[in-house]
């Protein structure tokens, strides 16, 4: 038997994460040995919050999912998944327009490292239209984020656009 654990990344900005990625998370805590939360450090991409702001958030809001990791990484997905002997990426799939997209990154990866499989999660129907653009444009106007994120990081959010 392959006792070989099953090691699975959810990468992504998470600038900030949604309900619809908490939901994503949790589902995928229940399929993997180890969920590890990738958060992109990408610096040419103007973001809300820092990297480390980002993972601080999710690590509070996954301290009841012992086997969820939180990280940020730079550079290849696929070089990161190597580093952390991961042999799947997860990715959610909201609507037809992320699939083009969503399949082409994934059948890159895999001429990158053929050992590297992408699991698409279709999103549950109460998310399925919530976005981070979104909730940073609700946001900036003063609208009400509540039924996109998880309330614990409302106030964090809204303070970005306090003057
Ligand atoms: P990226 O910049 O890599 O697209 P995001 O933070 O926007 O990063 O999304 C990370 C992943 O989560 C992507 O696979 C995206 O399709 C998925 N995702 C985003 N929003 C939702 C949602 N509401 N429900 C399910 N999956 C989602």
């Amino acid at each position: 038997m392959n006792q070989e654990k099953k090691i699975a990344v959810y990468p992504g900005s998470f600038d900030p994460v949604t309900l619809g990625h908490m939901d994503i998370i949790k589902r995928s805590a229940v399929l993997f040995d180890t969920v590890i939360v990738a958060v992109l450090s990408n610096s040419a991409k103007t973001a809300l919050f820092s990297s480390s702001d980002r993972v601080n958030m999710i690590q509070e809001l996954v301290r009841d999912y012992p086997n969820v990791i939180v990280e940020s990484f730079e550079g290849l997905l696929v070089d990161y998944a190597r580093s952390k002997n991961a042999r799947i990426i997860i990715r959610g799939l909201r609507a037809v327009s992320d699939f083009e997209y969503e399949l082409q990154i994934a059948q890159t990866n895999r001429v990158e490292n053929p050992q590297l499989d992408t699991l698409f999660l279709t999103t549950s129907l109460n998310y399925s239209y919530i976005s981070s653009t979104i909730v940073r444009e609700f946001a900036s106007y003063g609208g009400d984020i509540s039924p996109f994120v998880p309330e614990e990081i409302i106030p964090l959010i809204e303070a970005k656009y306090q003057h």
